[in-house]
């Protein structure tokens, strides 16, 4: 990579890739973020190979990864113990169909890490994990509603793609075209860390709330944490007492920033946990699961269906495993703690030297850029952040081989691969970006 400047990387081969890739995959992309379209466009850039912390696309440019493909990639690419589960998986077959003893053994590590999973479901994407958390919710509450947080992203099933009413106890409105009236009006949507207008939202539709749903740390308007440490256990005791479920979800932070969940962090109970992304090791998956008298009601115990034809397939378990084996050792995390501390610091020094007003949430080793003055603690926060100068960081990064995710809503991810060079070479680049910037 080249923190001087960049002007000499070649994007050819990328630009051509992405032209076949216009003409045969819906919008060049197999998911909208991957586009540059909230980063002021440019053609995104095509990956080749990854190793690491890095990754190395079609022209031969390298670059620092900080995106971790959205998160999975906690241990970085391609990490040996990784890939030695993988090829181990490919030895065996593929796919079963049946039962197989990984996901007995994945099944038994996970509830040890969080024993709140008393009974848990493999899927294969995080959407499922919370889509189906939802049905389970419905079925065992017999209640139709669902409670979720302005900006909280929750995978593409229906329920979740609605977006807030016009008032903190109205009824939530279709966020995607597809998405009838009616699904929408089985939803509410309330401001993140803010208990008066979840208060409010419980008095109105308290009794047909079948659950609250939450990314107890948040991670899809940027990485933002519960405001009051008693915050989440308030989210929970309210709507206890309202007969409602609550689902967190935890398919970001689950094994993020330790051994296990953001509940136990925050020394909370959650009824229902959606799972993913880390779990799998870089492999498809999610999982959902809690507390045993809810799960019980799925099938083929209960009413409520759910079912799956690549669920626990051999190979995300065996992945799976392995990451989490990895993940034990608590020095991983304070590794990736440490290198994130880093860049906080280094890149908070640099945007003061260049008289760039930034501020940014950290959780560990995953942290927001945010360009704005004010504290970011919820959606409309995150929405009053400068998008343009965002656009303008991660195109000046880019040029100097520093990938950070194309939108001003996600995160930088440390990987436990990161070293103390990437960081330094990492500061090198954002402080020639922000002295690009403030030019
Ligand atoms: N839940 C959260 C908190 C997420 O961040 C995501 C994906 O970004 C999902 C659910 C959906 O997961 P997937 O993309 O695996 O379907």
């Amino acid at each position: 990579s080249n923190s001087e400047g960049g002007e000499a990387m070649d994007f050819t081969q990328s630009h051509l890739w992405q032209q076949r890739a216009d003409a045969v995959i819906l919008g060049g992309v197999n998911s909208p973020s991957r586009s540059f379209k909230s980063v002021g466009g440019g053609t995104p850039v095509v990956m080749a190979r990854a190793q690491g912390s890095r990754f190395v696309d079609v022209d031969g440019n390298t670059y620092i990864d900080y995106l971790a493909a959205y998160g999975p990639l906690v241990l970085g690419h391609a990490h040996p113990r990784v890939m030695e589960a993988l090829r181990a998986a490919t030895y065996d077959g593929i796919l079963y169909g049946t039962p197989t003893t990984w996901e007995v053994e994945f099944a038994e590590t996970l509830r040890a890490a969080i024993p709140d999973l008393e009974r848990v479901r493999f899927v294969n994407s995080g959407t499922e994990a919370v889509m189906t958390t939802i049905r389970v919710a419905r079925g065992a509450t017999g209640r139709n509603k669902i409670l979720k947080f302005a900006g909280c992203y929750h995978g593409h099933s229906d329920a979740v793609l609605v977006a807030a009413g016009s008032g903190p106890s109205s009824i939530g409105v279709p966020d995607s075209a597809g998405v009838t009236r009616a699904i929408a009006g089985e939803v509410i949507t309330v401001p993140y860390n803010d208990l008066e207008a979840y208060d409010e939202a419980l008095a109105v539709h308290g009794e047909d709330l079948a659950a609250v749903l939450v990314e107890p740390i948040v991670g899809n308007f940027g990485i933002v944490p519960p405001e009051r440490p008693d915050y989440l256990a308030e989210v929970i005791a309210r709507a206890h007492r309202v007969g409602a479920l609550v689902i967190f979800d935890e398919v970001i932070t689950a094994f993020r920033f330790h051994y296990g969940t953001a509940a136990q962090l925050y020394g909370v109970h959650a009824d229902l946990y959606a799972l993913g992304k880390i779990i799998g090791g870089g492999l498809p998956i999610g999982a959902y699961g809690g507390r045993r008298d809810v799960m019980e009601s799925v099938a083929p115990l209960g009413p409520v269906y759910q079912a799956g034809t690549m669920a626990g397939n051999p190979a995300s378990m065996r992945t799976g495993l392995a990451c989490l084996e990895v993940l034990r050792d608590p020095a991983v995390y304070r590794h990736m703690d440490r290198l994130g501390a880093a860049l906080e610091q280094g890149i908070l020094a640099s945007a003061q030297r260049h008289g760039v007003a930034i501020t940014i949430n950290r959780v560990g080793g995953a942290f927001t850029v945010f360009f704005g003055s004010h504290r970011v603690r919820d959606y409309a926060g995150a929405q009053a952040t400068d998008g343009r100068r965002f656009a303008a960081l991660f195109h000046a990064l880019l040029r100097r081989g520093v990938f950070i995710a194309p939108s001003k809503y996600e995160a930088w991810f440390v990987s436990a691969q990161h070293t103390d060079a990437d960081i330094e070479e990492t500061l090198a680049a954002v402080d020639a970006s922000f002295a690009e910037m403030a030019a």
